[in-house]
């Protein structure tokens, strides 16, 4: 078995030494580019979502490169990825490609399959065995996010934020060498301490803004345009509301209660959104909150273009912003979308909100 996986973000770098070390032969997507999208796009339904058309586009380098098993989360909720694995295998049969999908469905859909495709994929015989694989993946992931998260603030201060850029290119150039747990861990700690060694400003107090929206546009830079490193040369802090620890934390580790962070969410959108209308429209809404009352500058909300939930989010924000007096800006992503228009409108809303802060310490 030679698995794959979507490249969402910094999940491949965990992932890649998650099963390395559990001894199963790993290919791990290349990183995104634009002709892992337009192979995606030249096989996708030109209506579908933005992520499934990278995800074709990732599948499909990766099986060139070997891979003959794709893994993949499944969901139940009301929006179009719980038919992902369905509608990609289809799409992949079709063009040709010959390929196992291993599908991690909620434990609702029944434990039985689920339970098969950990022990199969993990390696393990028992209880113990999938234990212990979770406590290593979990490391993994917390710490390449910690990773992202300490560049862009370290990016926002930085005397040089284009040191932070040299430090995280050749982390990423590393992370194809290294092999297994141990050598990932090792360079993760070095990155980390070559972070926290970059010079920073003194008394600098920068414009705060959160990412909310949807997931995979939040957390994949190739699809957002590098949003975080941007909005970071313009010595802006950057808070992503999602991240791959905080989804497995919500519906894994802590399942079912999930977390104290999402259900704080969930508790400050119901005046707005009481339901779930999947995805993260929900989360959108109470992030937007959250982020006001934490005194942040603003928020962008990002999604795919025709993405249900962000939809439905989307009008509420409107809302949200004029009862908190909390600037919201919403941008659509999808193949289409140019990078100087979207870099125009970042500049926009961080010019806005720079004025409004210097309206209010004047006023
Ligand atoms: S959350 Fe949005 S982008 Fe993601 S699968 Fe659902 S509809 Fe598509």
């Amino acid at each position: 078995m030679k698995i794959t996986f979507p490249h969402m973000g910094n999940v491949y770098i965990a992932a890649k030494a998650f099963f390395e070390e559990l001894g199963q032969e790993v290919i791990p997507p290349p990183r995104c580019s634009r002709k892992t999208l337009e192979t995606g796009t030249k096989y996708s339904p030109e209506t579908i979502c933005l992520p499934l058309k990278v995800m074709i586009g990732n599948f499909i380098e990766s099986i060139e490169k070997g891979a003959d098993t794709i893994l993949l989360t499944g969901s139940c909720g009301p929006c179009r990825f719980g038919f992902y694995s369905i509608l990609e295998k289809g799409i992949l049969n079709d063009a040709g490609y010959d390929v196992e999908f291993i599908v991690y469905d909620p434990i609702g859909e029944g434990i039985g399959k689920l339970k098969q495709n950990i022990f199969r994929t993990f390696n393990a015989t028992n209880v113990r065995e999938v234990l212990r694989a979770g406590r290593l993946g979990w490391g993994l992931i917390h710490k390449a996010d910690h990773i992202t998260d300490l560049a862009n603030k370290t990016r926002a201060y930085a005397v040089d934020s284009y040191r932070v850029d040299f430090i995280i290119n050749n982390y990423y150039r590393e992370v194809e060498q290294v092999f297994g747990e141990k050598e990932m861990m090792d360079l993760m700690d070095n990155t980390i301490d070559a972070l926290n060694q970059v010079e920073i400003k003194k008394d600098y107090n920068p414009i705060k803004i959160g990412l909310i929206g949807e997931i995979y546009t939040i957390i994949e830079p190739f699809v957002n345009f590098d949003i975080e490193k941007k909005l970071g040369h313009m010595g802006v802090l950057v808070e992503k509301s999602l991240t791959p620890t905080s989804w497995l934390e919500h519906h894994v580790s802590k399942f079912p209660f999930g977390s104290r962070t999402e259900n704080e969410k969930y508790r400050l959108a119901k005046p707005y959104l009481e339901t779930l209308v999947g995805g993260h429209g929900r989360e959108t809404v109470g992030s937007a909150i959250h982020y006001a009352k934490e005194g942040f500058d603003g928020a962008i909300q990002l999604l795919p273009l025709n993405c249900m939930p962000e939809i439905v989010a989307k009008p509420i924000l409107t809302t949200v912003n004029k009862d908190l007096e909390f600037p919201i800006m919403t941008l659509i992503l999808d193949e289409m979308t140019g990078e100087a228009g979207f870099m125009t409108r970042l500049e926009a809303f961080v010019d806005l909100l720079e004025r409004r802060r210097e309206e209010n310490l004047v006023g």
